[in-house]
């Protein structure tokens, strides 16, 4: 069994695109997306829609949950807000309907899918580093947990010495963001994992990251969401 497991979309239809082309080149059974399909991107309703119609398996992330739950909004920076508040407006009843029903959690076999962590997955902590991955292996039960929400790529081994995943070794795997990357890296990023040889590897792509900026300053949402996509930041 080979899963796609992609994250952070972002409404980047651009970075989408050129993943799930690459995607159905390398023939997995499943894809799993693990949240924040919207938010600071010109194209929520677009990913939606790619992602619905695929049939994908989606999670709930806290800028989907913003579209709806004010509560969740609140929390948001400024500047978060504001691209919540421009995305809600780009979308119908029917796609606030869908992202209602995301779950928090999935379950596969020896996998663990959320957003953000396994503990409390609807409270969207964040897993930066070592010290937090520990505070979370208690909270699953399977060998491996994949989360996004931080935009970083990472792999958090039990053993806390190790940093790639392997057979008998309990791990919390960051997949990375697909539409809003923050490690320096521009390219759009997503894992593919194989249970049967148990080898995960990250994946990186490049995609036409000037048209997106471009639209994002012509929709009149803040520059910055724009130009932090050039430099991956
Ligand atoms: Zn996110």
């Amino acid at each position: 069994m080979k899963y796609a497991i992609i994250s952070d979309i972002h409404g980047n239809l651009e970075a989408l695109t050129v993943v799930l082309d690459e995607i159905k080149r390398r023939t997995v059974d499943e894809i799993i997306c693990l949240g924040d399909i919207v938010g600071y991107g010109p194209n929520p309703a677009e990913c939606i829609a790619t992602l619905r119609d695929l049939r994908i398996p989606c999670l709930a992330g806290n800028h989907d949950v913003a579209t709806h739950d004010k509560g969740v909004r609140s929390t948001f920076s400024p500047l978060a807000r504001l691209a919540i508040e421009w995305t809600t407006g780009k979308l119908v009843e029917p796609d606030i309907a869908w992202l209602r029903k995301l779950p928090y959690t999935l379950l596969r076999d020896e996998l663990t899918f959320v957003h953000a962590s396994p503990f409390e997955p609807e409270e969207f902590h964040y897993i930066l580093d070592a010290d937090d991955a520990a505070e979370n292996f208690d909270s699953f039960t399977t060998q491996l947990c994949f989360v996004g929400h931080t935009h970083q790529p990472a792999i958090f081994c039990e053993d806390m010495t190790g940093r790639t995943v392997v057979l008998g070794t309990r791990a919390i795997v960051n997949v990375g963001s697909v539409g809003q990357p923050r490690d320096g890296d521009a390219r759009a990023c997503f894992g593919i994992f194989d249970a049967d040889a148990w080898t995960f590897a990250f994946v990186r792509l490049a995609y036409p990251v000037d048209m997106t900026a471009g639209k994002i300053y012509s929709a009149g949402l803040p520059r910055q969401l724009g130009e932090r996509l050039v430099f991956g930041v």
